[in-house]
């Protein structure tokens, strides 16, 4: 079995099934991943946020309990995802697996510190993102199954997310997410995930410490988001150059850090 399309003969995992519109023709068996359950969200007494690998992207998108997450940031970015076709269809767990796309999804769980619930051969274990997208290898081997994500509690938080895409049914160019705690006045506590940039997504740290040790304003913000593009080096490809993926990136990265900062307008 393999959990990922190939050449002819091939049989495949499938969660919601919107990579056979890709992979279909290769495809001769696809099995069913959701036949598990694993659907829904659900909230912790501490407020970890639990969500079902098996969750389509529509549901997370109309879940009053996801809505709670840094200010309604997985709310907004699953409501983003493509069409309400697609979001009916593709799952939680496919989204963040599907990563030769550069799906939505990531960087906003990588921004909420998300940890991911694998079932492996050899038992089930936690994942946290930032090792799954930076030691997938290690981490992940072929077969295992996500079977949820667990958000840390963030209602005390501020999020925001932004896509650049060419046409709305369409994966990002360039996207980031970004999540703040400025509330006690203190050095800020900040995250910041860029999505599209290269294959996988990734959290900007060197970006996340200038901001802690230098504080929130346009200045800064803008230095960190290029302090962030410059550490993930753009690709060029057919939807974008690497120059105009590297222009969308800085300017997704300020707009986010600037909303989730609270400093717009
Ligand atoms: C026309 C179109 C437009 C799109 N636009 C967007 C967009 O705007 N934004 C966006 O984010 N995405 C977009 N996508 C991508 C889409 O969101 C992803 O294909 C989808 O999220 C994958 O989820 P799925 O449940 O359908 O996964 P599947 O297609 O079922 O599986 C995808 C891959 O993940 C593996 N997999 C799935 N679930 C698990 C699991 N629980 N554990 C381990 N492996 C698993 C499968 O084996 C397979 O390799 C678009 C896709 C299409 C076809």
């Amino acid at each position: 079995m393999r959990a990922h399309a190939g050449s002819p003969g091939t049989a495949l995992y499938i969660s919601g099934g919107t990579i056979l519109v890709h992979a279909g023709a290769t495809i001769d068996t696809a099995v069913d991943l959701c036949a598990i359950g694993a659907r829904g969200v659900s909230t912790e007494p501490d407020g970890t946020i639990v969500i079902g690998a098996c969750t389509p992207v529509a549901e997370l998108a109309r879940s009053g309990e996801a809505a709670v997450a840094a200010g309604g940031i997985l709310s907004r970015a699953a409501h983003g995802v493509a069409n309400h076709t697609i979001r009916n269809l593709a799952t939680v767990g496919g989204n963040l697996v599907a990563w030769h796309f550069p799906t939505d999804l990531p960087p906003v769980f990588l921004a909420l510190d998300a940890v991911m619930r694998v079932h492996t051969s050899d038992g089930a274990k936690d994942v946290t993102l930032d090792a799954f997208y930076t030691r997938r290898r290690e981490v992940f081997r072929r077969g295992d199954l996500i079977t949820g994500v667990r958000v840390p509690s963030s209602s005390a938080l501020r999020g925001a997310f932004h896509k650049v895409g060419r046409k709305r049914l369409d994966v990002a160019i360039a996207s980031a997410a970004a999540v703040v705690n400025a509330s006690d006045g203190g050095a800020p506590d900040v995250r910041l995930a860029l999505g599209g940039l290269r294959v996988a997504p990734l959290r900007a740290r060197d970006a996340e410490s200038y901001l802690t040790e230098n504080g929130l304003d346009a200045a800064t913000i803008r230095k960190a988001a290029v302090i962030a593009v410059d550490a993930a080096s753009p690709r060029g490809d057919r939807r974008a150059t690497a120059d105009y993926r590297r222009a969308a990136a800085v300017a997704a990265a300020v707009r986010v850090l600037t909303e989730a900062a609270g400093l717009e307008g």
